[in-house]
């Protein structure tokens, strides 16, 4: 097994070509600046059409206040790719969402995080030393052949590489099924038909196999990269359906089963709407699932004066309660939190960044080598020719 490091803790080291935390090199100006709404302004204005702010559902409203588009990760990089002529794409979300936006433009433009410490813990979950040993794993257990990995867009590019070297393929959380079923489907001609191999995120993996495909807990293992052979005897990983990667995003694992008990019993009539990153024990006990653009979507078309408690990021809650006073929204936790990488992005480092733009320096590239780039297109290719269940752009 190859020896990884730790997790690096935010803020600190200079790991540039991953997920965990580094130190911005910003000189930026004080959060307590009256200014930087106007700074930020003068100097969107200044770029003018040079310039598209992509911002994440999950960011701050002092940030989406400043975006051209907002949305889920995929869709933001879709809606860069269809903006060639903007030379500088400011990425409001997190590392990885920036990496697949750099694969998906053109070779003009360039795409800047306003923090490079905004990675996403989710992601960080899978380095791509680890995979190659649970691949390695495979091939030893006799069964790599029958494998196909499926990332979840949540990942590094090179893991998004590594399942296009593969034979695999990239997935939204609108689209896990069908790429789930695309999956299955390359190796049922196999006796005993195939397997899947699903990065990072365990739940997205366990709930989409389970609740949609049919699959059942025992056809499910979890590798578990920090234990020799992942934790699984080979006779484990023969006998599995599915291979879930030992991941979870750090915001929907905190939902839990007790509370959506606790707010059925205090408020009436109440519909538990959560996203598939959450653990299966919460999906199942709630009344919808699905995307964050299937959230906004749900909430958008609920009738006033219904209830609603919901399973996702605590910026994007607060903003669906603010936009529709006439329901009545909770968040599915008793204590707050927000994603804390998300969070990084804030008006000072925007405002930073977008000065430097007109200052004439690009701070913070985000810049996928080309190698990794070719692969993880060809997953992400994989994804775009999926029938049908692309989330389409709002
Ligand atoms: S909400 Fe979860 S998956 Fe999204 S960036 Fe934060 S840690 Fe990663």
């Amino acid at each position: 097994m190859t020896v990884d490091l730790p997790l690096l803790p935010l803020g600190r080291g200079v790991d540039l070509g991953a997920e965990r935390g580094v130190e911005c090199p910003g000189d930026l100006p004080a959060a307590s600046d009256p200014d930087l709404v106007a700074r930020a302004q003068a100097a969107k204005a200044a770029l003018g059409e040079r310039v598209f702010v992509l911002g994440h559902h999950y960011q701050r409203d002092e940030v989406i206040a400043f975006a051209d588009v907002t949305g889920d990760s995929f869709k933001l990089a879709r809606d860069a790719a269809a903006r060639p002529d903007a030379e500088f794409i400011v990425f409001c979300g997190v590392h990885f969402m920036a990496e697949s936006a750099d694969i998906l433009t053109g070779p003009g433009q360039q795409v800047v995080l306003p923090d490079l410490a905004a990675g996403c813990s989710m992601a960080d979950m899978a380095r791509l030393t680890q995979v190659e040993d649970a691949w390695d794993a495979l091939v030893e257990a006799g069964i790599a052949d029958a494998v196909v990995p499926v990332t979840y867009m949540n990942s590094s590019a090179d893991i998004k590489a590594f399942c296009g070297r593969n034979g695999g393929v990239v997935c939204t959380s609108s689209n896990a099924e069908v790429a789930l079923e695309w999956a299955f489907e390359q190796k049922q001609h196999l006796a005993g038909g195939g397997k899947v191999l699903f990065l990072p995120d365990q739940h997205l993996g366990r709930n989409t196999a389970v609740l949609q495909l049919g699959l059942s807990l025992d056809d499910c293992v979890v590798w578990n990269p920090h234990k020799p052979n992942g934790g699984l005897t080979a006779q484990q990983l023969r006998d599995a359906k599915m291979i879930l990667w030992k991941g979870h995003c750090s915001v929907h694992g905190r939902f839990s089963a007790e509370v959506v008990d606790e707010l059925r019993a205090t408020i009436p009539g109440v519909r538990i709407l959560v996203h598939p990153e959450c653990k299966h024990e919460v999906v199942t006990k709630a009344d919808l699932v699905g995307s964050t653009e299937f959230i906004i979507r749900t909430i958008e078309a609920a009738e006033p004066g219904s209830s609603w408690a919901i399973g996702t990021e605590l910026n994007l809650v607060k903003r669906l309660a603010d936009a529709h006073p006439d329901k009545h929204i909770s968040f599915l936790d008793r204590t707050v939190c927000f994603c804390s990488t998300m969070n990084r992005i804030d008006l000072p480092h925007l405002v930073w960044a977008l000065e430097s733009l007109v200052a004439g320096e690009v701070v913070n590239r985000i810049e996928v080598d080309a190698e990794t780039e070719k692969w993880a297109l060809v997953a992400l290719q994989r994804m775009l020719d999926l029938p049908g269940r692309i989330a389409p752009p709002a």
